[in-house]
């Protein structure tokens, strides 16, 4: 998305802001983000975590958190939209969402049909890091590494994973550990990894760390290459990503595994869908309680009956 927009909107400058929808505004309040933003040019579009960041004129920072549906189109004033769009920035003439320039103004338009995403302004500190809300704090302070930074290395990634007892799936999903990796290319890296999602995290050998370090940085590089995964009722702006094309086990329960032909199964794991093979990505034994426990907890959480690993992978032996 960061990629997408880039090209339209840097260089262009914010003249007003119209909302339907106050708590679309994160921090400030609706009356204070218009004040702030307004005649500020956006210098540059970038991603951290799971939010787009505007770096605005000045030291200002526009940080975007869309969430599952939230979406944001470069349109020319006055373009028709539906009532899923609760917030609309008026930009300056220049290029507009599938080529073309005009001549008149533009509207940034976040669309957004579940009302999770949010905006805010924030202050960009001399050091580089961005400041909280009231300046308390640094925004990302919370969050852990990008997966695809230069510094995030192997041996990095080793220390933070060996000073985790949870399952890999919640570990993966974990804002804290590892910055950016969604539901999605969490099962896709486990299962190129071949390693169970009920797996502890700390109880990878060597060479089981090496592959899903590897495994998560590919997955997460293949889906920015290929502009995201449009999948459910997701559409792209620019056109649909592509990588929803390129899933092994993600929403393909009871489809064959592409490495093995055996069925890729599914359960609940805190209320997310989780697809694996159970052939490829074995459960050793030893994580068989600490597993269960995992499943009964995110049963209990989603008011199912609650399933054992036997159900999801038969009898198995440590890989
Ligand atoms: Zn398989």
């Amino acid at each position: 998305m960061a990629r997408d927009l880039a090209p339209l909107v840097e260089g262009a400058t914010i003249d007003g802001t119209w909302w339907d929808w106050e708590p679309v505004f994160r921090y400030p309040g609706a009356e204070a983000f218009a004040e702030r933003i307004r005649g500020r040019r956006v210098k540059r579009v970038a991603r951290r975590a799971k939010w787009l960041v505007f770096d605005l004129e000045g030291d200002t920072v526009l940080a975007v958190q869309v969430k599952m549906t939230g979406q944001l189109f470069v349109l020319p004033e006055g373009t028709a939209h539906d009532k899923h769009v609760h917030l609309r920035l008026t930009l300056d003439s220049g290029p507009v969402a599938g080529g073309g320039r005009v001549a008149g103004r533009r509207w940034l338009l976040f669309r957004d049909v579940r009302k999770f995403g949010r905006v805010g302004l924030y202050r960009r500190a001399a050091d580089g890091t961005i400041l909280g809300a009231d300046e308390q704090g640094e925004l990302f302070g919370a969050h852990g590494p990008e997966p695809l930074a230069d510094e995030f290395t192997l041996r990095l990634f080793r220390e933070r994973l060996r000073r985790r007892s949870g399952r890999l799936k919640s570990t993966l999903l974990d804002q804290s550990f590892i910055s950016g990796v969604g539901n999605i290319y969490a099962d896709e890296s486990l299962w190129r990894a071949r390693l169970h999602p009920l797996r502890s995290a700390d109880s990878l050998n060597t060479d089981q760390e090496r592959r899903l370090y590897r495994a998560v940085r590919g997955v997460m590089n293949e889906a920015i290459e290929r502009r995201g995964s449009s999948v459910d009722d997701y559409t792209a702006p620019e056109g649909d990503g592509q990588m929803q094309e390129h899933l092994d086990v993600y929403q393909r329960t009871g489809a064959p595994c592409h490495r093995c032909g055996r069925s890729i199964r599914r359960f609940e794991l805190n209320a997310r869908g989780t697809h694996f093979c159970s052939w490829c990505q074995r459960l050793p034994a030893a994580d068989r309680t600490r597993a269960n426990a995992a499943l009964v907890r995110g049963a209990r959480r989603s008011a199912r009956r609650g399933r054992n690993w036997s159900e999801l992978g038969g009898p198995e032996t440590a890989s």
